[in-house]
C-alpha cells in the first residue's frame, strides 16, 4: 500500500509524464478534485475514482490517507505538479495524525513550463512564481511577493490570476509592476493549456492591465529583456550573437 501524489500536467495525455501514467494504471482508486478526475477519467476509463469538491482539500487528503491505510495503492490527483500549489505538502503535514504508510510524490509539467512552451521561451532566465489566490495567503504578503520579484526584475509568472471573487487582482499586481517595470514590458498569457480551446496572447503590461483572465490562465511578465520575436515571448538567456 502507497500513497501517490501525481501530477498530471496541464491536461492533455501528452503532456503526462511516464511515471505518472504508469502510477495511475497501477493505482486501485484515484482520487481529486472533480475537473481533475473528469480529466484523467477521459484517459483512463477503466479505472476506479472517488471525487470531492473544490475547496475540500483537507477531507479529500484524509480520505486518500485513510484508504492507504485499508491497504489500497492510492492515486491522488493534481493538475501540473502536485507540489506546486498542489496536495503534496498537505499530505505530509497530515502524516501527524497517522500511523506510517509510504508516500510518493510523482512529478509533473507545471503550468509555467507547458505555458512557457506555448508562449516561446519566456523563462530562460530568472523567473519567480506567484500564485495572486488570497484564499490561504494574505494579500499584503503577494503585494510584497509581486514588487520585489518587479524590483529585482525576475521574469514572473503568475498563477490563480483571477476568480469570480477575485476579478481586479491582476489589475492590481500589473499596478504594483508597473512602479518596477516599464509599460511596454512584454508579457504573454496563455489559457487551458493542452486542453480544448488553448489559446495564448502577447501584449505589454500596460496592455495586460486591461485584459480579463480567467482562473484557467497562467500570466507571464518579462524582464527587462524580454522580447517579442514572430509573436513568441522570448528572454535572452544573454548569449552575444
Ligand atoms: N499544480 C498546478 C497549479 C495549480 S494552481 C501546476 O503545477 O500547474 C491553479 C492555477 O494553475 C490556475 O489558476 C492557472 O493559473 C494555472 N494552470 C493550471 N493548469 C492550467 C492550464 N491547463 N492552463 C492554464 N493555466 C493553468
Amino acid at each position: 500500500m502507497k500513497l501517490y501524489i501525481v501530477g498530471f500536467g496541464p491536461g492533455g495525455l501528452e503532456y503526462m509524464t511516464n511515471e505518472a501514467v504508469s502510477v495511475i494504471k497501477e493505482a486501485d482508486i484515484i482520487v481529486g478534485y472533480s475537473t481533475y478526475v473528469e480529466i484523467v477519467k477521459e484517459y483512463f476509463p477503466e479505472k476506479k475514482y472517488f471525487q470531492t469538491p473544490m475547496k475540500k482539500e483537507i477531507d479529500r487528503c484524509r480520505w486518500a490517507i485513510e484508504e492507504t491505510l485499508k491497504g489500497s495503492n492510492v492515486a491522488l490527483v493534481c493538475s501540473g505538479d502536485s507540489g506546486i500549489y498542489g496536495l503534496a505538502g498537505l499530505i505530509y503535514e497530515l502524516t501527524k495524525d497517522y500511523p506510517p504508510f509510504e508516500i510518493e510524490v510523482v512529478a509533473g509539467v507545471t503550468a509555467a513550463c507547458s505555458g512557457g512552451s506555448v508562449l516561446g521561451a519566456p523563462l530562460t532566465h530568472d523567473f519567480a512564481v506567484i500564485s495572486l489566490s488570497d484564499l490561504l495567503t494574505p494579500w499584503e504578503v503577494i503585494e510584497e511577493r509581486v514588487k520585489m520579484a518587479s524590483k529585482a526584475d525576475f521574469v514572473v509568472c503568475l498563477y490563480n490570476p483571477s476568480s469570480k471573487k477575485r476579478h481586479d487582482y491582476l489589475q492590481k499586481a500589473c499596478d504594483m509592476m508597473m512602479e518596477y517595470k516599464k509599460k511596454d514590458t512584454v508579457c504573454g498569457y496563455v489559457r487551458n493549456i493542452g486542453r480544448m480551446g488553448e489559446e495564448y496572447h502577447i501584449c505589454t503590461l500596460e496592455e495586460l492591465r486591461e485584459v480579463q483572465v480567467d482562473m484557467f490562465t497562467t500570466v507571464f511578465v518579462g524582464n527587462s529583456n524580454t522580447k517579442n520575436i514572430n509573436n513568441k515571448m522570448v528572454t535572452p538567456r544573454g548569449y552575444h550573437i
